[in-house]
């Protein structure tokens, strides 16, 4: 039989056995949210998914079902609520779930957890959620990790990717990085007539409420998202994994699959 990764897909006792044998979990996170008119609302979770799966199976781990709603997108990251179909929770909540779901895994015996993130704006949120897990786990030798995946990117996939320049991670929404990478992934949900040409968004360095609609592009894309190709996506996806493989086996002590 193949093994399985997905928790989802597992029953409860291939669930049991592999924590018994000592699996790192991967939980991915994300939000459901706006991402121009050519790549789906579900980009943030889906791509940390995949990539979860790929690691999962270079280091034996399991990955749970993806946390799909994160926290609010911002007029300066994301787009902001102006667009149909983005839904943001609170920052409490998505703490507090976060903790909730790390006590239950550690409930059942888990003691390895990986925080996989693919929504720029959920970080702080996450990091306090682990926090207050830890903060009553602390005694047990469990080891929690959090990242983002395009912290990983390395200087020469940049150069590769953006030959003119890399323009500012807080620019990449719905633009280059995001959609090589759903070209690579999911090919079939992004829809490459349509994809946005249009100059970067201007804002000012700071958040204000009401917030301005005139911050955000049109398309939704904070700059033009025209030099993305699947060949892009698949150059950052396996540098990207890899580098998250060898920082996990690092901080876990995993050794081979
Ligand atoms: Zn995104």
């Amino acid at each position: 039989m193949t093994k399985r990764f997905l928790m989802a897909e597992m029953t409860s006792p291939e669930f049991a056995e592999r924590i018994k044998a000592g699996d790192l979990v991967i939980i991915p996170t994300g939000t459901t949210e706006q991402h121009g008119p050519h790549l789906p609302l579900g980009v943030d979770f889906m791509l940390p998914q995949a990539m979860a799966l790929d690691i999962a199976s270079q280091v034996g781990g399991v990955v749970t079902p993806p946390v799909n709603f994160g926290y609010k997108s911002m007029p300066r990251s994301g787009g902001g609520p102006f667009f149909p179909g983005t839904i943001g929770v609170d920052g409490a909540t998505l703490s507090h779930l976060i903790r909730d779901v790390i006590r239950e895994l550690a409930r059942h015996g888990v003691r390895k957890i990986c925080i996989l993130d693919g929504n720029y704006e959920n970080l702080w949120f996450l990091n306090e959620g682990v926090d207050l897990a830890y903060r009553e786990l602390a005694e047990s030798d469990i080891k929690i990790m959090v990242l983002q995946h395009w912290e990983f990117i390395a200087d020469e996939t940049f150069s590769s990717v953006f030959p003119d320049g890399f323009p500012g991670i807080e620019l990449e929404h719905a633009a280059v990085l995001e959609t090589s990478l759903m070209m690579h992934y999911y090919p079939d949900l992004v829809r490459e007539d349509k994809i946005p040409d249009n100059p970067p968004a201007v804002s000012g360095p700071y958040d204000v409420w009401p917030p301005h609609k005139e911050w955000v592009p049109q398309s939704g894309a904070l700059i033009s998202a025209k030099g993305a190709s699947a060949e892009k996506g698949r150059l950052i996806a396996n540098q990207v994994g890899n580098d998250i493989v060898g920082a996990i086996k690092r901080e876990f002590g995993i050794r081979g699959t």
